[in-house]
């Protein structure tokens, strides 16, 4: 293939998502990812690239692995396709079903799969207000998320998600959907210690629970670590009073894993870390590690008694719940993040790696503070640097710090994603203690080139 002449289809043809197309175009087109290889990439003009982000959070297993490959292939000889609807199923749904169950805290039984988080999404929505009809309190309709969530972009998880820029386009949330803040100890905290702060957040959920009706809520939301809304570690006070406050009112507590599930955060679903026990999981990414689209909401003993028990028709699902290659895909990777022992070295090694090189990295004069939680770390740029997160003085959101920051990133070979001026990395999980040094290094380098911009 010629480069140039496939950017300049891709920038004729292409509608590209989450992008602003005219700037795509003034910048010359899409860069073209060719091959991966563990933790790297390479483009069409042959860089090779630190991908800090495992694409979009999702490739946990590092890219590269032709045992995906293979069964994948030798699933598509097999049976290319059939659906899991009215009465069917088929061997790798039914063997990854059992091997969620299994890897997936204890009260979990059952799983409905989906292709995509999104879709998972869209089904915690319908399956939570089908459990309440059933339960004989069709009142019950409101689901509270939070503020700056990202949950997908269908229309029901694009409004679970609290993103006022999504929620301006196509005129969301659709009813039914309430939003609380985040808990950000930077945006919020001052004044207090972290832990009474994770406490006052959670408290946020019973104030608008109270606020409602507690029999007019249906369920709370929330990811165990907020990744795309800028990787929110919660204080550990947060959660624990999440589950308490759910607990006395009876409310359905969902975690979406989609990030945090399979071995992100050192433990194979992300509540365990965070020591909470949810009634719904809804996971996707890491779970095929992205090599074939794959998602789904695993569910608890409790809920799944009433909708199997009660339930009759669940009258929901796709064309590919339980596709056969995705679930192959499904088994082999899971299978290789067992025997590697991946999860485990999240927690043991490359996590508290990835922590100490980050507080290396937060001695740069750009950079206020420095956050990790296992395998996801995030770097605050900030004008002026005082010591804490509360006096650091930030930039000017005009000023785009992040995104000059990103854009030497990508041009010096690692992808850092910029939200706002938070700089943040999800490497995959193969990632090695020497290649975190070599990517810290190379980040070091880019805040230099940053700093040497804002200087001039
Ligand atoms: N939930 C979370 C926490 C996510 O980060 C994402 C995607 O980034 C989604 C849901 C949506 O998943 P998908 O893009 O597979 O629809």
């Amino acid at each position: 293939y010629d480069t140039a002449a496939l950017k300049q289809l891709d920038t004729a043809h292409h509608l590209h998502p989450f992008t602003d197309h005219a700037l795509l175009r003034q910048r010359g087109g899409a860069r073209v990812m060719v091959r991966g290889d563990g933790i790297y990439l390479w483009d069409s003009d042959g860089r090779k690239i630190i991908d800090g982000m495992s694409g979009l959070w999702c490739v946990n297993v590092g890219y590269g692995r032709t045992g995906i490959a293979d069964a994948v292939y030798a699933q598509m000889q097999a049976l290319p396709f059939y659906n899991s609807f009215f009465n069917t199923t088929n061997v790798p749904a039914v063997l990854l079903a059992e091997q969620l169950a299994q890897l997936a805290p204890p009260k979990f039984g059952h799983v409905f799969f989906t292709s995509s988080g999104s879709e998972a999404n869209d089904t915690v929505v319908r399956m939570v207000r089908r459990y309440w009809d059933l339960m004989e309190q069709p009142q019950r309709q409101v689901i509270i998320s939070r503020r700056n969530a990202y949950h997908g972009s269908t229309m029901a998880a694009a409004s679970l998600g609290g993103m006022a820029g999504m929620h301006a386009q196509g005129g969301l949330p659709i009813p039914g959907i309430v939003h609380i803040g985040q808990p950000s100890y930077a945006e919020a905290g001052q004044g207090m210690s972290e832990a009474e702060f994770g406490i006052k957040a959670a408290g946020w959920l019973e104030e608008q629970i109270l606020e409602l009706g507690a029999g007019q809520v249906a369920a709370f939301i929330g990811e165990p670590v907020q990744g795309a809304g800028g990787v929110i570690i919660p204080p550990p006070t947060y959660w624990p009073e999440i589950q308490r406050i759910c607990d006395k009112y009876g409310i359905l507590l969902v975690s979406d894993e989609v990030i945090c599930g399979f071995g992100r955060l050192g433990r194979w679903f992300g509540c365990e870390l965070m020591g909470f026990q949810p009634d719904l999981i809804a996971f996707a990414k890491g779970v095929t590690s992205g090599y074939v689209p794959l998602g789904g909401v695993l569910v608890s003993a409790r809920v799944a008694e009433v909708l199997v028990e009660r339930g009759g028709d669940f009258n929901h699902g796709f064309t590919y719940s339980g596709h056969p290659v995705a679930c192959a895909a499904a088994l082999e990777n899971i299978r290789i993040l067992r025997e590697e022992k991946l999860v485990e070295k999240v927690a043991a090694e490359t996590g508290p790696h990835l922590k100490a090189a980050f507080a290396g990295l937060a001695l740069h004069p750009l950079v206020g503070q420095a956050e990790t939680c296992a395998l996801v770390a995030a770097l605050d740029l900030v004008r002026v640097k005082r010591g804490s997160v509360h006096a650091n003085e930030r930039f000017a959101a005009k000023d785009a710090v992040g995104m000059i920051c990103r854009g030497h990133m990508f041009d010096n070979g690692v992808i850092m994603r910029a939200v706002g001026d938070r700089m943040i990395v999800a490497p995959p999980l193969v990632i090695t203690r020497q290649q975190i040094d070599e990517m810290a290094e190379r980040i070091w380098a880019c805040l230099d080139l940053t700093l040497n911009d804002l200087k001039a």
